[in-house]
């Protein structure tokens, strides 16, 4: 057999989740791993989009590590290089570097049970790991939809994740596709250049205001001087979010005040009625995203600016065709249709324990244990796993949480001693997703009346996080032995020549 390079911890991908391990990891004493990255640079979501007016739409001082506070934001939602720029500065600081392997694609990784490891064949070689940290991104991968016609479109196409910069949009009709939370950044940015705009809208989003502002010298100051006043300040902004939690997930009714304000945003804005009415969403508010932003309205009141309130249902030539049959002639086609999520490639390339993919084992929907593990699959964790996203705080709290559980998987593995791996037992993963179901039977996500990307095909939500941060902090601080079994390798032939098969204890036992 060939001996590969091996690993103690092999970790996918370079965004905050990936960085974020690679910190931990470190902090943990854990030194012997990789952080493979398909790309040539850190950064994840926030290098692979640089669309115009990119930028989060959590405040800055909340969508960072707690590990690593920065007191330079500029603005309190600040914008997509600054973001990179952070993630950059974070893998000097905790001198990851030497950590990474860029160029890496991980093509597949198949279980070896006699081993109990990881066999990782990348596009820059293969090599073997005790276990796989899958940080892979729930928005990575960019979905286009298969609109008939559309190679015979002799203009230019792309993705809102993969913007054309040489490209230039100035005085070109431009279709954009979809109204999600990239869509509604990338309209007001490019309105005031493009000769045309039109805006191809299946389901009007709801839309609060942004209230972004620079954030001052003093403010800087401040933060720099007194790093309590930082945290002050996250701390202020995480509790105000944990308190809207109850709307979303118990009461969704009390969410009706908040479409009020909601529809006082779009009216301010627009004072066309039938516009209005096109965009005004007939689902509960928090069912999709609440999208945030104080110039998306006034830009579709502009006169190059057109709403279509239908999908793109074809394309003929240089002509865009509705769904509902409205035509327009148009240069460059923009795709804001979001990402693989409830279809996550990288379950393809994960062959586990019983010669499955983890796309085969969650044929009928992403399931895992406590957003991490999935049963079949020995030593293997994703950060950002199912059931794991938030409707309405920063995803770096989720992070950060599912960061302690692999810290105490991997202590518990050095507890346990010698050659070991934990599979994540099968009545424990049903009734981790039990639990997360019945809970989110009564949330805005199932019961507001929309098709969201938060469901999949099977309409069942596999994406959201049914509670708190803090729930999820406390369901995620240790590894339950007893919701895995104990892998150990087979004896050495010596030992028992006539069977080579894998012992499996109950490691809760
Ligand atoms: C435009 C946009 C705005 C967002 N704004 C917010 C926000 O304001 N607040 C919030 O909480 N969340 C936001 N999100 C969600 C955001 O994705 C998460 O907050 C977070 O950045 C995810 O980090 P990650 O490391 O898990 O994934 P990513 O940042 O997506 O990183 C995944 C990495 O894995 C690499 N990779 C993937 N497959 C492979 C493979 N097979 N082999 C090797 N490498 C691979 C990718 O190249 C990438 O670098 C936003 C997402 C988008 C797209």
């Amino acid at each position: 057999m060939t001996e590969h390079e091996h690993v103690r911890v092999a970790v996918i991908g370079s965004g905050f989740g990936g960085l974020g391990a690679a910190v931990r990891l470190r902090r943990e004493g854990v030194t012997d791993f990789v952080v493979l990255e398909r790309a040539d640079s850190v950064g994840g979501t926030w290098r692979d989009n640089s669309y115009p007016g990119c930028a989060c739409d959590v405040p800055s001082h909340l969508y960072s590590f707690s590990f690593a506070p920065n007191p330079d934001w500029p603005r309190t939602f600040s914008g997509q290089e600054h973001i990179r720029a952070y993630l950059e500065h974070v893998t000097d600081v905790f001198r990851l570097r030497s950590h990474l392997r860029f160029n890496s694609e991980v093509k597949m990784m198949t279980w070896d049970a006699e081993r109990l490891r990881w066999v990782v064949e990348t596009s820059s070689g293969t090599l073997t790991a005790d276990v796989v940290v899958s940080a892979t991104g729930p928005l990575s991968d960019p979905k286009t939809p298969d609109v008939p016609g559309i190679d015979t479109f002799p203009g230019k196409v792309f993705h809102s994740a993969r913007w054309d910069h040489d490209y230039d949009l100035r005085g070109k009709r431009v279709a954009m596709v979809g109204t999600g939370a990239s869509a509604i950044q990338i309209v007001p940015s490019i309105q005031p250049d493009v000769a045309k705009l039109t805006l191809f809208q299946r389901t009007p989003p709801w839309v609060m205001p942004r209230v972004d502002r620079p954030i001052t010298g003093a403010e800087r100051w401040l933060h720099r001087q007194l790093p309590f006043t930082s945290q002050a300040r996250r701390g202020l902004l995480w509790g105000l979010r944990e308190l809207q939690v109850q709307a979303f997930t118990k009461r969704p009714n009390e969410l009706g005040l908040v479409e009020q304000l909601a529809k006082r945003n779009m009216a301010r804005a627009i004072k066309d009625p039938e516009l209005r009415a096109k965009l005004t969403p007939s689902y509960r508010i928090g069912c999709k995203r609440i999208l945030l932003s104080s110039t998306y309205y006034p830009a579709l009141a502009q006169p190059n600016v057109d709403v279509v309130a239908s999908g793109l249902g074809e394309v003929r030539g240089s002509t865009v065709v509705a769904a509902d049959g409205t035509e327009a002639e148009v240069d460059a086609i923009v795709f804001g249709t979001g990402f693989h999520v409830t279809d996550m490639p990288i379950a393809d390339r994960v062959v586990g324990a019983e010669g499955k993919t983890l796309a085969e084992a969650w044929g009928s929907g992403m399931k895992s244990l406590r957003g991490a593990t999935a049963a079949g699959f020995p030593n293997w964790m994703t950060i950002i796993g199912p059931n794991t996203g938030l409707g309405n705080s920063s995803m770096i709290l989720m992070i950060e949480s599912q960061l302690n559980y692999m810290a105490d998987y991997l202590r518990q593995l050095d507890v346990l001693g010698g050659r070991a791996a934990l599979d994540a037992r099968p009545g424990a993963v049903d009734a981790w997703n039990h639990r997360v179901q019945e809970r989110m039977k009564r949330t805005v996500w199932n019961t507001g009346g929309c098709t969201s990307w938060y469901l999949d095909d099977n309409g069942v939500n596999t994406t959201i996080w049914p509670g708190t941060t803090t729930e999820f902090r406390g369901a995620t601080r240790r590894v339950d032995l007893a919701e895995y079994d104990l892998l150990r390798p087979p004896p050495e032939p010596e030992a028992a020549p006539k069977r080579r098969t894998k012992k499996r204890v109950e490691a809760g036992a």
